[in-house]
């Protein structure tokens, strides 16, 4: 595998949802397109997390963390109708302080936002038992009643086994388990781990097919690179309940870029929000 091209989590379940779907939203968007809270949020909390739990600091500051946090969610916010600053701002905080005091972290903190290949592993720990990935995952409104169906997103999910992945790609050790903590920030504040147990008889499966879903990504971005667009997932139009933003795009401008940009989208100038997919 040494000269296999490797895709963020991210992008790479954007790919598994649909081909085009993930060019598409990482080279324009609707022009219409309003500011959302949810991955300035997501980078918030992730910020201030990251800062809390950093083992090179010398002791767990919750006065820095917040000092991180504010100057990303001040970095990210949009002036706009429906959020002020000092409301998300008290959301974040409240993330954060639900998340602390979950005391969660009871292994041995190698790092966090460690950067591994092209993913950021938000929290790599030591436990007596071997190593052990976490994903935080800030979600701003969730109902309880509806938890089972999110928990069902990552058990497994892509991103907790390229997490697992990774480390032993860059460790030469395979993690026991692979932990997501989802952030609930709406209406209520609530906090919920979940383990997947990892094995390396299932990272060999899954590296097969990180194998074969990267080379076509690759393949992808050559051919868009000469013009040509990816194959269409039609059973992703109107997957999550809305239709897909670039539903006009595909079926009513038949995939004709330079129509799109003359009427209804635009280049997309900052893509780093979406490469880093803080919140859902
Ligand atoms: S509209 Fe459908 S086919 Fe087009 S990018 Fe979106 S999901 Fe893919």
């Amino acid at each position: 595998m040494t000269d296999l091209p490797v895709y963020s989590p991210s992008e790479t379940e954007d790919y598994l949802q649909c081909p085009r779907y993930r060019v598409l939203r990482r080279a324009i968007e609707p022009r219409t397109a309003v500011w959302a809270p949810n991955i300035t949020l997501g980078n918030t909390i992730h910020a201030g997390l990251a800062m809390y739990y950093d083992p090179r600091q010398h002791e767990r500051s919750v006065a820095d963390a917040q000092a991180i946090a504010r100057a990303t969610l001040e970095e990210g916010y949009q002036e706009q109708d429906e959020w002020t600053l000092e409301g998300l701002w008290q959301l974040a905080q409240r993330g954060m302080k639900a998340t602390i005091d979950a005391d969660l972290l009871n292994g041995v903190v190698i790092g966090t936002e460690l950067a591994i290949s092209r993913m950021r592993l938000d929290v790599l720990e030591r436990y007596p038992d071997g190593l052990q990935t976490l994903d935080w995952k800030v979600k701003l409104k969730l109902e309880k009643r509806n938890l089972p169906y999110r928990v069902a997103d990552f058990d497994p999910s892509w991103q907790l086994l390229q997490n697992a992945w990774g480390v032993r790609q860059a460790y030469g050790e395979t993690p026991k388990w692979a932990r997501a903590v989802l952030i609930v920030l709406s209406p209520r504040v609530f906090i919920h781990p979940h383990a997947i147990k990892i094995t390396d008889e299932r990272l060999d499966d899954f590296g097969s097919s990180c194998a074969q879903v990267w080379r076509g990504m690759e393949g992808d971005r050559l051919a868009y690179d000469e013009g040509v667009l990816p194959p269409m997932n039609t059973r992703s139009c109107n997957a999550y309940g809305r239709p897909c933003d670039f539903k006009p795009f595909c079926h009513d401008l038949y995939g004709d870029m330079q129509q799109a940009l003359a009427t209804l989208y635009q280049p997309k100038e900052d893509t780093r929000s979406d490469e880093e997919h803080r919140a859902l």
